[in-house]
This record gives C-alpha cells, sequence and structure tokens, in this order.
C-alpha cells in the first residue's frame, strides 16, 4: 500500500471545484494536438501557442507539409518553443510513422492503446508523457498522463516510488487504478494537475492557499 494520502478521485473533484474545467487540449485538429505534445516538450504553454502560430501563419500546420520543409525553416519557425533543432528533429522522426500509413488517423485510432504506445514509444525523442499525452488528448485512449508536476505533488504527499527508474509508470498506474476507466476524467484531471504545479505547488508550495491543504502534513 503506499502512503501517498491523496486519492486521485478525491483530488479531481477538488481541484476541479477550485481551478474550473481547463478544456485540454486546445487545438483545431489531431494533428495539431500531435504536434503540439511534441513542441510541449520542457516549456509552458506560452511558448509552444507561440511556435504553433508561426506554423500555422505559413500555413505549415500539416504533417505532410512539415516534412517536406527544410529542417532550417522550421527550426525557424519553432525557435519559441526551445531547443528547436532537437524538437524540428523529434518532429519529423514523429510524424514519420503516421507517413508510413498514408497518414491515416484511423489506423491509429484501431490499435490497441499498448501496441500504440509501443509504437510511439520507439521513436527517437519520444518519451512516456509525450506517447501518453498524444494518446489521451489526440486518440482518447484512456492511459493517464504523467508530467513533473504530478511526481512533485504525489512526492510531497507521501507517495513513495518503490523502483527509481520505474516512477512513471508507477504514479500512472497509481492512477489507473483507482480512477474510473473515464477518458474525460483523465484528459481533465491531468489538465488540473498542470494549473496546481503552475499556479500554487510551485518549487515553494503556496498551501495555505491549495485545495489540497488539508492533506498536506510537514
Ligand atoms: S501546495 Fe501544498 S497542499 Fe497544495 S499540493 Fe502542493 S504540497 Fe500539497
Amino acid at each position: 500500500m503506499n502512503s501517498c494520502n491523496i486519492e486521485p478521485i478525491e483530488l479531481f473533484h477538488l481541484l476541479l471545484k477550485y481551478f474550473g474545467p481547463q478544456h485540454w487540449w486546445p487545438a483545431s485538429s489531431k494533428y495539431e494536438i500531435i504536434i503540439g505534445t511534441l513542441l510541449a516538450q520542457g516549456v509552458n504553454w506560452k511558448n509552444v501557442e507561440k511556435a504553433i502560430s508561426n506554423l500555422e501563419s505559413e500555413n505549415l500546420l500539416s504533417p505532410q507539409k512539415i516534412l517536406n520543409t527544410s529542417e532550417e525553416k522550421l527550426i525557424e519557425l519553432i525557435k519559441p518553443s526551445r531547443y528547436p533543432s532537437i524538437k524540428v528533429k523529434r518532429l519529423k522522426n514523429l510524424l514519420r510513422i503516421f507517413e508510413e500509413k498514408n497518414f491515416n488517423l484511423s489506423y491509429f485510432q484501431n490499435l490497441k492503446v499498448h501496441d500504440f504506445r509501443e509504437i510511439l514509444l520507439k521513436v527517437n525523442g519520444i518519451g512516456r508523457e509525450t506517447a501518453d499525452s498524444i494518446l489521451l488528448y489526440a486518440f482518447n485512449k484512456s492511459i493517464f498522463v504523467v508530467d513533473a508536476y504530478t511526481k512533485r505533488i504525489l512526492e510531497r504527499h507521501g507517495f513513495k516510488v518503490k523502483i527509481k527508474s520505474r516512477w512513471y509508470e508507477e504514479m500512472r498506474l497509481y492512477f489507473e487504478e483507482r480512477l474510473p476507466k473515464n477518458v474525460n476524467i483523465y484528459n481533465e484531471l491531468h489538465a488540473l494537475i498542470v494549473i496546481l504545479g503552475n499556479t500554487l505547488c510551485k518549487k515553494n508550495p503556496m498551501c495555505e492557499k491549495c485545495p489540497l491543504k488539508k492533506f498536506f502534513k510537514k
């Protein structure tokens, strides 16, 4: 039994009441979500928005067009999302798996979640958080997304990782085993955790203002 004192469904209700619905993922197509998840690696959303808007203004927000555009040009456009030369390579690597199936998203939609996850994780530069964000937000697959905020919040509330290198999977399962298998809840709760980590559970936590303060023991 983990000594974490956060019950995921209670966390969901408390955060939803406090912050309200977050309406993730803000995008107009599956491919925009897929591109956005990659650009969001290690940066805040404002940077991603600028990079997406640059691609949009050049009419390049499509996988075919990105794959046919030079790295130099893409690097310039996605510069606001930081590490642009690394991200352009990763983005092209990622989009090639869709190109292999003629960009037919139904093929991927019909895959079992863990088969699709394996394909994504084989792409150079795609880690679990990016893969799971694509699965959940672009394809509505029921997999819970964990990030650095989730880790920080759970650990501050007593979560003990059993095997250090498996912290991501242990935390993902902690949520999945305790929440109803409901994509809407997974979608909303991850977004709520991000806003909690961004606004209150920062490096110096602001517990007094936090809806979870009743659970926090120093
Ligand atoms: S701010 Fe404090 S009470 Fe809120 S989640 Fe972080 S540690 Fe818990």
